[in-house]
């Protein structure tokens, strides 16, 4: 038997599973599986990313000064205290590297997003699993699931894949709860398609217990370069930097997450049309039977009457070319994820979904 071991915990992990881009045999296919931007990135970034590529023989700069000004700029927040990385899954990592070892807990909530899990794993920690009250974060079930062992809590707000989120004071109020040596981790992926909302900054503001993450493959577009944030304390931002690699953005990278948020128009133009068809698609979805609940996000998790019900729907949305994400890995065998498109693939998904319901009727 081969004495070379991974460390306990590795082998436990699942791998990830990407939404699928692909199905084999169907034409014109729209990936609707993986949240990205239907509009795609800025056309600003597209630019950054051509003009960066003579100097890729250079190494990239390690502090990624100018996209923290820029960010900081943008939004108002002190540069200083925010920490770049290879998407928010990279800062998600450095949190549970820093945080959680062998005999910590880190808590994530039932609904929750599958990178928590792998990276708490990763690290040599456990993760907890607590449950959500109608596909709702519950505070009151977070605050049970603390033990003096809980180092980290993982919120996603909105989360993914219910698209549902809690209110800043409820928010606070398990900041407030939580024991001493835990850290509250806000999840900001979907935080810009929210009208007003800080992702926490606010609350970080006043507490040394919340960090955020935030990340630019989502509304921004730019989910093929890996780039997200995170903001908090800055004792806890100087830890994190330690534990990041020098040269985790390439110098293409970084030019083109500068551009992309300093594009507002474009970004509010892209804000504008989510809310649009995200209010058209669960409309036209709640009139065939499929209801959701109101998403705060870039999709809509819709929830069929059963699991056979809901892989049969999307065995159909695949014959019509329309790749949606299946959730069962989430605990939501009965619903699917879909990402809001543009106009054209949002009347196809109600089209097919209709034809759907009609044949099965
Ligand atoms: C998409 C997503 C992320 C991570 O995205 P990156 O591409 O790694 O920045 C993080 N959290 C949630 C909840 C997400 O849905």
């Amino acid at each position: 038997m081969s004495l070379i071991a991974p460390q306990p915990g590795i082998m436990d992990i699942a791998l990830y599973q990407g939404g699928a881009a692909h199905v084999d045999g169907v034409a014109n296919v729209i990936k609707l599986s993986s949240n990205e931007n239907p509009l795609g990135p800025s056309p600003k970034a597209v630019e950054a990313v051509r003009n960066s590529a003579a100097g890729i023989h250079r190494y990239p700069n390690t502090d990624h000064a100018p996209l923290r000004a820029a960010i900081g700029e943008m939004t108002g927040l002190n540069p200083e205290q925010i920490i770049c990385g290879a998407g928010s899954d990279e800062i998600i990592s450095f949190l549970c590297q820093a945080y959680a070892g062998p005999g910590d807990e880190v808590l994530h909530t039932e609904h929750g997003f599958a990178m928590y899990r792998i990276s708490a794993l990763a690290a040599g920690a456990t993760p907890v699993e607590v449950r959500e009250r109608d596909r709702i974060t519950d505070v009151d079930a977070l605050l049970a699931g603390c033990t003096e062992r809980t180092k980290l809590v993982f919120v996603a707000n909105p989360n993914n894949p219910t698209g549902t989120m809690i209110c800043a004071a409820e928010i606070a109020r398990l900041a407030d709860g939580l024991p001493q040596q835990a850290l509250l981790v806000l999840d900001g992926a979907y935080a810009e398609f929210v009208d007003g909302y800080d992702g926490g900054a606010a609350l970080i503001a006043e507490r040394d217990n919340v960090v955020m993450t935030r990340t630019f493959s989502k509304l921004y577009g730019l989910g093929g370069l890996r780039v997200g944030w995170g903001y908090g304390p800055q004792p806890i931002i100087d830890v994190l930097n330690r534990v990041r690699g020098p040269f985790n953005l390439s110098t293409t990278a970084l030019l083109a997450a500068e551009a992309a948020i300093r594009d507002t128009d474009y970004v509010e133009h892209c804000r504008a049309q989510n809310s649009r068809w995200r209010a058209w698609l669960a409309k036209a979805l709640a009139e065939l039977g499929v209801p959701s609940d109101t998403s705060c996000a870039n999709f809509i998790l819709a929830r069929f009457a059963s699991q056979t019900e809901a892989e049969a729907c999307d065995a159909y949305l695949q014959t019509q070319g329309l790749i949606v994400r299946r959730v069962a890995g989430y605990n939501l065998p009965n619903a699917l994820r879909i990402t809001v498109g543009d106009e054209i693939a949002c009347r196809r998904v109600a089209a097919a979904v209709a034809a759907f319901k009609g044949g099965t009727a």
